[in-house]
């Protein structure tokens, strides 16, 4: 039978006046093509690359793609930045990504559009609070999701994304260990379920991902019968219940490509629907509704913070150097070093 996954801290849910009102400004077709072509040319000079999740702005992810760097999920974005040449890494994301770049190729310049992109798993598990949690519970492995600061990565076991925490907990499991797993609940009670870890969660949760509501979504189910849930997990089991696929923005791009329906509705932050239109142009994509009728919601299905990726600010940062120095990601090399193990044990987990 499987085991209940315990709660065992307060509610880490981030107040809402952390949480950035960010309405991106709408650019002009020209504009775009102008920005695009300054930074691609500001990219060159710099000996830099551009890093950007499918999160971020459309116009970026293919400016990302035009000038030889990538657009991906976390654990790519960190996989790339590692291998790719270039000595500056340019990290359209949110800060753990950009830290997560900064660890993994410390002697390269890692610089964001803007260091005030957080994420609201990274602010609800303040380093201080999440020690005492692990000291608390000496006997578990520490196992985070890489949504967390660069201190707490350093006190982890491992540090995995939503691409791979499955086989990596199932392994644990199977050698015996019991989890300690931060920070977001939804995600921990879903591996708990498929894995039957035993699992004590941190209880964070993403402001994106936590809006999604099942009640909403049975009722567009009953208006699109034929169409197919897509759903990443980081939303509350409900939704997760309705889906026909459930995984990273990776695995889900990799089912609107492979499963037989034509269209689909999809639980995830709305930017990654730029990649599902450009790899699916004959398929219909909706927006998994985030809140019941009359009610008012705190993301939408976008970011907030990703939202603050955008080429103006993107093409400021990278005009002069002193923006860039600025923007630039600063790690302490011994906690960098702390943070590397937990972060390559993920990377060299055979996937
Ligand atoms: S979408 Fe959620 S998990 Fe991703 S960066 Fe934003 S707040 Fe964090």
């Amino acid at each position: 039978m499987a085991m209940k996954p315990s709660v065992a801290v307060r509610d880490y849910t981030v107040p809402e006046d952390r949480v950035p009102l960010v309405i991106p400004e709408q650019l002009g077709v020209s504009e775009i093509k102008l920005l695009k072509e300054e930074i691609a040319d500001l990219l060159r000079q710099r000996k830099a690359v551009l890093v950007a999740h499918y999160y971020v702005d459309g116009s970026i992810q293919d400016l990302a793609e035009e000038t030889g760097g990538c657009v991906s999920d976390s654990l790519e974005m960190a996989r790339f930045g590692r291998e790719n040449q270039a000595s500056t890494l340019v990290v359209s994301g949110v800060r753990f990504m950009g830290e997560t770049a900064k660890i993994l190729s410390p002697d390269k310049m890692v610089v964001m559009p803007t260091l005030e992109a957080e994420c609201s798993l990274d602010l609800g598990c303040p380093p201080e609070d999440f020690e005492k949690f692990c000291q608390a519970n000496p006997d578990r492995k520490v196992v985070v999701y890489a949504n967390t600061s660069v201190h707490v990565k350093a006190l982890a076991d491992w540090v995995v994304t939503s691409s791979v925490a499955l086989p990596i907990i199932d392994a644990l499991d199977a050698s015996g260990h019991k989890i300690l797993w931060a920070p977001d609940k939804h995600l921990g009670r879903y591996i708990q379920q498929q894995t039957g870890a035993d699992m004590l969660l941190w209880s964070g949760s993403c402001v994106v991902h936590d809006e999604f509501k099942s009640k909403a979504l049975f009722e567009l189910k009953r208006v699109y019968p034929e169409a197919g849930v897509l759903v990443h997990p980081e939303s509350p089991a409900g939704v997760i219940d309705v889906a026909d696929a459930v995984g990273s923005t990776s695995q889900i791009l990799k089912a609107a490509r492979e499963l037989p329906h034509k269209e689909f509705v999809v639980a995830t932050d709305r930017g990654l629907f730029h990649k599902l239109r450009q790899q699916n142009p004959n398929k219909r994509f909706l927006e998994a509704p985030t809140a019941g009728e009359g009610a008012t919601c705190r993301s939408c299905a976008h970011c907030p913070w990703m939202a603050m990726n955008d080429l103006r600010t993107l093409a400021a940062v990278l005009r002069d150097k002193s923006s860039m120095h600025d923007n630039e990601i600063v790690i302490d090399p011994i906690l960098s070093a702390q943070a590397m193990i937990p972060l390559k044990r993920m990377l060299d987990f055979p996937s």
